[in-house]
């Protein structure tokens, strides 16, 4: 493994991140703009920001589903760009992901749908067993034997929440994981992300459009355009702060004190 120096407690580095796409007859567009960003292990951060602003090519970076054309990306002291092809599968196989439609196979039941990721692998643990955890953890063990089309949906999302912990990954990222289901299901969808946290101690980003949940994160960047304008630790905010921050305004009426602002 190729080791970059960092702190302990530091899971995610980015330096002067940079990712653009080329299109055809157009000028290549920039996903992500000199964005560079340090995330401290068990935090729960929120990544906000308007449609196309960059959330999703942040996360793909992260899983080592792409790479950047300039700067680095390294978790847990590894460089992501140095891995080789079987050591990039390798490290996604211990990252959780969740996504906004919840991809769960239709015609396997409860638990196989939470083991799948790790069916093709021998594993050193019983699947079955750390599959029925999980499903406690999420609160659907009496669920287990049944398909996901019995399911609600945020039923359907506690399941791909379990599936993405099967490996025990340090590193969780979910991609508008709140974003098919109704106000009430994507909070408690939230609330069990940071539940899970707690037990854990595992690390999440989490793409969201949502300002709502966003602010019951431990801290919300706000991307716009590829770049990081904002960046706020939720526990530092005054109640009035925290209420302006879920009505996507940037600061409270002058009087208020200030964000304190995280370095990057
Ligand atoms: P978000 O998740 O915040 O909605 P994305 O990260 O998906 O934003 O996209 C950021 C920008 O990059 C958008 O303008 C999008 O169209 C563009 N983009 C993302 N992926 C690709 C791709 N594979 N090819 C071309 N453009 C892309
Ligand atoms: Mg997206």
């Amino acid at each position: 493994m190729h080791m970059v120096e960092s702190q302990a407690d530091t899971l995610i580095v980015l330096e002067d991140v940079v990712r653009r796409f080329e299109i055809a007859d157009r000028r290549p567009l920039t996903a992500l703009d000199h964005v560079s960003l340090g995330v401290r292990r068990g935090t729960v951060v929120a990544i906000s920001g308007p449609s196309g602003s960059g959330k999703s090519t942040l996360l793909h970076l992260l899983a080592a589903l792409d790479t950047p054309d300039e700067g680095t990306v390294v978790v847990d002291g590894q460089d992501l760009r140095r891995l080789s092809h079987s050591e990039q599968a390798e490290y996604r196989r211990h990252i959780g992901f969740v996504f906004q439609r919840f991809h769960l196979l239709p015609a396997l039941t409860v638990l196989d749908n939470v083991i799948a990721p790790v069916l093709p692998y021998r594993t050193e643990f019983d699947k079955q067993a750390r599959g029925r955890e999980l499903l406690v953890a999420v609160g659907l063990d009496s669920r287990e034997r049944q398909l996901p089309s019995r399911l609600s949906g945020g039923e359907q999302q506690r399941v791909a929440v379990a599936r993405a912990l099967i490996n025990r990954p340090s590193l969780v990222l979910a991609d508008e994981p709140t974003g098919n289901l109704d106000s009430a299901t994507g909070a408690a969808i939230m609330d069990l992300l940071l539940t899970l946290r707690e037990q854990l101690g595992i690390t999440i980003m989490v793409a969201t459009h949502d300002l709502d949940i966003a602010s019951r994160c431990d801290r919300m960047l706000r991307l716009v355009d590829g770049r990081i304008l904002d960046d706020v630790d939720m526990a530092s905010l005054s109640e009035p702060e925290a209420t302006w921050r879920r009505l996507g305004r940037l600061a409270p009426p002058a009087g208020g004190s200030s964000a304190t602002r995280l370095g990057s």
